[in-house]
């Protein structure tokens, strides 16, 4: 059983996984590598001079395996309630986790086939997003949605953020207080 089972490891999922798994939190990310981010070329990221998309989601999917998150190349199908977590289905696999975070960028086709609330989005060229509420949650109780597919603004530094700001919500929950992860500069 995960904790948190994260679908889509673009800037979103990585940087959700990165914070889970450095969290000691038992983590699994699930991508069928369609990021949109691998077209772009990025010099508004705030701390990297400038580095393409594919590099960008690259380093973001190695530093959450740094911390011993677990990526599979696999696209989830299908999430169904199960006791006090839930089944994700792959196409040839099925796994547990008590959370679920979406972070399928612009594919709101996952959340619509297990009955999410949808609503019109309010960014440019953005259709349709997730409904959530401040925290991240969902209309699902237990699965949660950062990122583009929550409605945010499309920009990597934004999407990365929010996703870091939903899995500091989920560490809390888990933990029962509010979570902070700083390091301290040694020497
Ligand atoms: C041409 C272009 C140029 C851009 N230039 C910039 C720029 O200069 N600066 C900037 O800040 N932003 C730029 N962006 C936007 C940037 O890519 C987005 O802001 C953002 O980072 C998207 O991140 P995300 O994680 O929400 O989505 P994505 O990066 O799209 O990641 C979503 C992931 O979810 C996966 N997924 C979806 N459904 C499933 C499923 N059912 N099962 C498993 N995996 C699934 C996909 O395969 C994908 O890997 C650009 C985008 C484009 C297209």
């Amino acid at each position: 059983m995960y904790d948190v089972i994260i679908v889509g490891a673009g800037p979103t999922g990585a940087s959700a996984a990165l914070f889970t798994a450095k969290a000691g939190k038992k983590t699994l990310l699930l991508d069928s590598d369609q990021s949109i981010t691998k077209k772009a070329w990025i010099e508004n990221h705030y701390g990297v001079m400038e580095i393409t998309g594919p590099d960008l989601v690259d380093i973001g999917q190695k530093q959450a395996q740094k911390f011993g998150a677990e990526l599979v190349q696999e696209k989830v199908t299908d999430i169904e309630k199960n006791g006090d977590g839930f089944d994700v289905k792959t196409e040839s696999k099925q796994y547990q986790g008590k959370h679920v975070i979406l972070a399928t960028g612009l594919s709101i086709e996952l959340a619509e086939k297990i009955g999410l609330e949808i609503k019109p989005g309010t960014e440019p060229r953005i259709k349709q997003i997730v409904a959530v509420d401040q925290n991240g949650k969902t209309s699902v109780d237990g699965i949660w949605a950062a990122g583009t597919v929550a409605g945010t603004s499309v920009h990597t530094i934004i999407t990365a953020g929010d996703g870091a700001r939903v899995a500091i919500n989920i560490i809390s929950e888990l933990n029962g207080e509010r979570y902070v992860d700083h390091d301290v500069l040694k020497g």
